[in-house]
């Protein structure tokens, strides 16, 4: 059956299931509203607004995964750990722009493969606690769970769970997203041009030789193409560029859970590939119930714990009918227990015949804390646990098919290590994230190289 026809007739839909019939189930790190009807209005709201993405762009991200999944293509999944509505601004969107833009050419470069490209942007606004509450010299406050939910600072009043606060992130990440959108669609993304790219201070890198000789190749490889054709090579002024948000706010997914026409079942409409983070994963839980319906392609990050049957039991629920692109693993084991932890889940998906796209997280189980009070992230378990997870795909005989990170095109000191060998008194100079600390831009590009070097061997 032709793709489009097949979309219009259901393979399996959902049974029992409605964008709200999550709230049949236990949903894990979810804020308590203090007014339930100023959260319904905002949910009426929110439900009369226009769309993030299309369906279209939806199933072509599908296609594309599917494509990843068989090896021809490899994925590169970046941004902050949180946005915040602060830094909704001209100079920090199209900085992590030129970074995952930089990054995927050095993979597209050394890979030989199209590189699927997907921000973790445009709605990554609410963040999983491990504590609900933080105490400081005495005062107990609820957590801050994201922009979309509360406010950082130690006050009581910034610390209530306020809902009209989705009706601004979503204004916030149209806001992203258009600007997105139009760079693309104007030219910056142009391979004549990675120039446009440059990022101000970088000039003195230790990477820029190596990157800059890469780019080089590149021009020259698209002249001769086009001095072979006579023409312009086509495709090399757009790129597609996809977005990506841990669907954690119920609520707010579900305003977005819509349906289209000409096209059956339901899609989340906010993002074009959601995924459930390790704390809510659990297979009876509200936000496993929620994805089971959607047609998104959807990710699940998987932890440490997971055991392999819970894992394929998870797999039945989320994609019962192995459709091609529909569900991605996002492994964060931490480099000291990838090599214990990822061999058996490997092996009992390919032992069941499972089609997934496995991407390796190298941020989440690599986390700790310095002496000087700081949650940082060292560039070697980051570098290590990326090695280790190629390795054992090579000898488990599956494909490590992306990478999900969080990074930044700012000049920040978060995680530890790297060219400049940033230790944990750098940490002071310019540590920014209210949440999780991202690799910087050298750190980013020389994380892609990593990969690269490592696909060559
Ligand atoms: C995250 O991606 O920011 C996150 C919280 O990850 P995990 O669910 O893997 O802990
Ligand atoms: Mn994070």
């Amino acid at each position: 059956m032709p793709a489009n026809e097949r979309n219009l007739h259901p393979v399996n839909l959902a049974p029992d299931w409605s964008p709200d019939s999550w709230r049949t189930r236990t949903a894990l790190q979810m804020p308590v509203y203090p007014d339930a009807g100023e959260l319904a209005r905002v949910q009426d709201e929110l439900h009369a607004l226009p769309p993030l993405v299309t369906s279209w762009e939806i199933m072509a991200l599908k296609q594309q995964l599917a494509e990843a999944q068989e090896g021809r293509r490899f994925l590169l999944q970046g941004g902050d750990c949180a946005e915040n509505f602060a830094d909704c601004n001209s100079a920090v969107i199209s900085n992590r722009l030129k970074v995952l833009l930089q990054m995927s050419l050095v993979l597209v470069h050394g890979l030989r493969l199209p590189v699927v490209r997907v921000g973790r942007f445009a709605g990554q606004y609410a963040k999983p606690r491990s504590a609900d509450t933080e105490s400081r010299d005495g005062t107990t406050l609820p957590t801050y769970r994201g922009d979309m939910v509360n406010a950082p600072e130690f006050t009581a009043a910034a610390r209530i769970p306020d809902p009209r606060r989705m009706v601004k992130a979503h204004a916030r990440s149209a806001m992203t997203m258009n600007f997105v959108r139009s760079l693309i669609d104007g030219g910056f993304a142009d391979l004549h041009h990675p120039e446009y790219w440059d990022l101000g201070w970088v000039g003195h890198s230790p990477l820029a030789e190596d990157y800059q000789r890469m780019v080089g190749n590149i021009g020259e490889a698209v002249r001769f193409m086009e001095t072979l054709s006579g023409t312009e090579v086509h495709n090399l002024n757009r790129v597609d560029f996809f977005t990506s948000h841990e669907a954690l706010l119920l609520p707010y997914e579900e305003a977005f859970t819509r349906q289209v026409p000409r096209q059956w079942g339901w899609f989340n409409l906010s993002t074009h590939f959601p995924w459930i983070g390790m704390r809510t994963a659990a297979i009876g839980g509200a936000h496993a119930e929620y994805f089971r319906g959607i047609r998104n392609p959807i990710a699940v990050k998987v932890g440490p714990t997971v055991a392999p049957d819970e894992l394929l039991r998870l797999i039945d629920l989320l994609n019962p009918d192995d459709e091609p692109g529909r569900l991605s693993l996002i492994c964060r084991m931490g480099a000291p227990r990838v090599a214990d932890r990822l061999p058996p889940l490997l092996d009992a998906v390919k032992r069941d015949g499972r089609r997934v796209l496995w991407i390796c997280d190298p941020m989440h189980g690599n986390t700790e804390s310095t002496s000087n009070g700081y949650k940082t992230r060292r560039f070697d378990n980051i570098r290590s646990e990326i090695e280790q997870t190629f390795d054992l795909h090579v000898a488990a005989g599956t494909r490590l098919g992306g990478v999900h990170l969080e990074l930044t095109g700012e000049d920040v000191t978060e995680c530890t290590g790297g060219a400049r060998d940033l230790g944990e008194i750098d940490l002071e100079r310019a540590y920014r994230s209210s949440v999780d600390p991202r690799l910087n831009y050298e750190q980013s590009l020389e994380i892609a190289m990593a990969i690269v070097r490592k696909q060559a061997q």
